[in-house]
This record gives structure tokens, C-alpha cells and sequence, in this order.
């Protein structure tokens, strides 16, 4: 039994192997995931870093990745890089008789505790496993890392499990800007259930889990994450649950949903697509995207904002307005966008959105008839980021500076 208090760190755990996504490479340092590049690898050509401590300190980019994508014509799949990076390093510890072990709580647990569900996959899935290994045994085989294929998929099935898409929780868009595997990571189970006490973050390619609040921890197994987001309805959290990792959930709010579900929404389907087609041609700059995703807004009138579909297309709205300079219509979406966030870092980066946009609208002048709502927006702003990322960090600085202001005359 551990108590904690708002702002502890409950847990925090290095990645065995990561990467940054092909879209990020030029600007995000492979290593240390920094918004902030300085030195690219001269080999590759591909890869940049912030200094050139993390550029020597990348060695499984050096030994391994480096040679397999210098000799490729476009850059190769990020989970095909995340595998051969895992493969590398497992490789390369097994010659020398050692395994790192990630540590949860006092339990070691080495890349061969991960769960790979290999035997769970139908012959259809099998194949297509079997493909993807034959691919990476053939960029590896190059390379000089000699591993069998059946190892590989193993590996590559590890890697689809248990894999993070690591957030940029330094900076405020709170971006993705790559993916990772964690060995003690990998013990933190499933659920459906909001968790209060504490929330999932990253701090560059760390995971840390950090106290919301003073709690009181009995069990480490009682710490929980979401695999798939909280929001989404029973049928598609089943779906992916199942698809994706292999088992059935039944935590309290499954059950209580399986129990009493919800009533059939007829426009449900149409909603899914649509709000899909349109964030995957999402482009904050664009006039026509704003224009077309304010026009599906209003065919899902009605539709609770807490409907996961409905939220991503708000958030996203949310910050296609701001881009178009259009800060009210930006508040809006924002302030609607907040009731459908599920999670801590959810929430803070629509206030932070909200907080600029308000600035910008001059809600920060003492004499504006809405000095309270941005005050409002401050404070709880203030005190979220302050708990996660502790008072000194830039964002907090950065809203700490949006202090009310005269009236410029
Ligand atoms: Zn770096
Ligand atoms: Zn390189
Ligand atoms: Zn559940």
C-alpha cells in the first residue's frame, strides 16, 4: 500500500525500443523525442537529433536501422521500424547472455514476458504475420542480425500489442510524434473506466504515470490505462479489445453496459464515416476543410458532444478555427469539444486552446465583460498543468504569463 499525492510520479518507465514517425523525422530528435533537431545522421540521411550526445546515444540506429533504411527508396513503415530496432536490441543482448528487464513495482519482466497472442491468430492473420516477419528477416538478414522468421513474428506481434504512440506532453498541441514498447509498461492492464486518481503521460520518450489527486494505492495491478478510449460506445470497445488484444473486458462500466444498452442511434453509422473521411483529410490551414467540418457539425445536431466520433471532429474544429484566426468560433467548438474529454491530457489541451484563443479576443483586459471566464480558464488551467508537469515547466510558465492586462489605449 503506497499513498500519493497530486503530483507524484506513481510510475515512469524507459522505452526498450522507440521510434519517431516518418512524418516527424525532420524536426523531432530520434532519440530523446524533442521538438528540436540540430544534427542528422549523415549516413541515412533520415534521421535527425537534438544533440550529438543523443546521436551516440541512439546505438540501435547506428548498428542496425541506419544501414537497413540508407539502402531503401522511401522511408520504411513506423511499425516495421519499431520492430527491427526491438529485434536488434533482443538480438544483440541474446548474443552476450543478458536481458534488460523492465522493473513494475519490484516485478522484472524481459522482452520474453511481453504477450504476442501469436497462437490466438486465425490462418488468415497468421499469413499476413508471416509476410511482415519475412519482410524484416530480409531487412535484417542485410544487416547482419540473424534471427529465425518464426522468432520475428513473435516480436512483431509483441511490438503490435504492447506498442504506445508516445505524446508530445512538453509542448501544448500535445502531438503524436512517435511509437514505443515498454517491458514494465507492458504489466499495466485495461480499462473502461475513467481513471481520476492518476493519468497516462509522457515526458519526451519516458511514460510516467502521475497522481491527479492524493490516493492511496493498495495494489499495483489496480493501476489501469486505456487501451482503447473510454468513450467509445460498448460494441466498438468490445471490437477493438478483441481485435487488438485478444481478450473481453469486464470492467464495471462493460458489464453495466452490456446490462442496460444503449438505445440504437439510427444516424450512428453515418456519423462514423463521415466524421472519419473528414479528419482523415484534416488540414488546420485549409479554409475548405474548416468549411466542410463545420458543415458536418451541424448534420449531427443533437448528437451528444460526448459521443467519441463527434468529440474528435470538435477538437479538431476546435483548432482549425484558431488557425483561421476565427478565436469565438474556436471557443466554441473548444468549450463543446471539453464535455466529450475523457482524460486529463485530453482536457488540457482544449483549455489550452481555449486560453490562447480568449487572449487573443482580448478577454484578458481587465475592463472586458468577460475578464471572469478567462480567469476562470486560467486558473483551472494553472492548477491541471501545474499537477502534471510541475510549476516550472514551460506551459505553465506560458499560461502563468496570460495574466489579466490594462486596457490598451
Ligand atoms: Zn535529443
Ligand atoms: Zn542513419
Ligand atoms: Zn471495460
Amino acid at each position: 500500500m503506497t499513498e500519493y499525492e497530486a503530483g507524484d510520479t506513481v510510475f515512469e518507465d524507459e522505452p526498450y525500443a522507440a521510434i519517431v514517425s516518418a512524418t516527424s523525422l525532420d524536426s523531432v530528435c530520434s532519440f530523446c523525442f524533442k521538438n528540436y533537431v540540430e544534427y542528422r545522421c549523415s549516413l541515412c540521411n533520415r534521421l535527425s537529433y537534438c544533440t550529438e550526445g543523443c546521436q551516440q546515444a541512439d546505438v540501435f540506429h547506428d548498428r542496425v536501422e541506419c544501414i537497413a533504411l540508407a539502402d531503401q527508396d522511401k522511408i520504411v513503415e513506423d511499425e516495421v521500424r519499431l520492430v527491427i530496432r526491438t529485434a536488434a536490441r533482443y538480438k544483440h543482448e541474446q548474443q552476450r547472455n543478458y536481458a534488460s528487464l523492465g522493473n513494475f513495482f519490484g516485478l522484472e519482466r524481459g522482452l520474453d514476458d511481453l504477450v504476442s497472442h501469436l497462437e490466438d491468430l486465425n490462418d488468415d492473420e497468421r499469413q499476413k504475420v508471416k509476410a511482415k516477419a519475412q519482410q524484416i528477416k530480409s531487412i535484417l538478414d542485410r544487416v547482419g542480425v540473424s534471427i529465425e522468421r518464426k522468432e520475428l513474428m513473435e516480436i512483431y506481434m509483441k511490438c503490435k500489442i504492447n506498442c504506445h504512440l508516445v505524446i508530445d506532453h512538453n509542448e501544448p498541441e500535445y502531438l503524436s510524434r512517435g511509437r514505443a514498447i515498454y517491458l514494465a509498461a507492458s504489466k499495466l492492464d485495461h480499462t473502461c473506466v475513467p481513471t481520476e486518481n492518476y493519468t497516462l503521460m509522457f515526458d519526451g520518450r519516458r511514460l510516467v504515470i502521475r497522481a491527479m489527486k492524493n490516493f492511496t494505492l493498495k495494489d499495483p495491478s489496480d493501476l489501469r490505462i486505456h487501451y482503447v478510449p473510454s468513450n467509445l460506445s460498448y460494441n466498438d470497445r468490445r471490437d477493438r479489445l478483441l481485435k487488438n488484444y485478444f481478450f473481453l473486458c469486464s470492467c464495471d462500466q462493460c458489464v453495466s453496459q452490456l446490462r442496460f444498452p444503449a438505445a440504437d442511434d439510427d444516424s450512428r453509422e453515418e456519423r462514423v464515416s463521415e466524421i472519419a473521411e473528414v479528419l482523415r483529410q484534416y488540414d488546420p490551414d485549409s479554409w475548405s476543410w474548416f468549411d466542410t467540418a463545420t458543415k458536418v457539425l451541424q448534420k449531427f445536431e443533437g448528437v451528444t458532444d460526448r459521443d467519441f466520433h463527434l468529440h474528435w471532429l470538435l477538437l479538431h474544429t476546435q483548432q482549425a478555427a484558431a488557425h483561421q484566426k476565427l478565436y469565438s468560433r474556436s471557443l466554441e467548438y473548444g468549450t463543446r469539444a471539453l464535455k466529450g474529454a475523457t482524460t486529463v491530457m485530453g482536457f488540457q489541451r482544449i483549455l489550452f486552446g481555449l486560453l490562447s484563443c480568449a487572449k487573443h479576443l482580448g478577454w484578458n483586459k481587465r475592463d472586458s465583460a468577460y475578464i471572469d471566464n478567462f480567469t476562470g480558464i486560467k486558473r483551472i488551467s494553472e492548477k491541471l498543468f501545474t499537477i502534471t508537469h510541475g510549476k516550472d515547466h514551460s506551459i505553465v510558465k506560458m499560461i502563468s504569463e496570460s495574466r489579466p492586462v490594462e486596457q490598451s489605449r
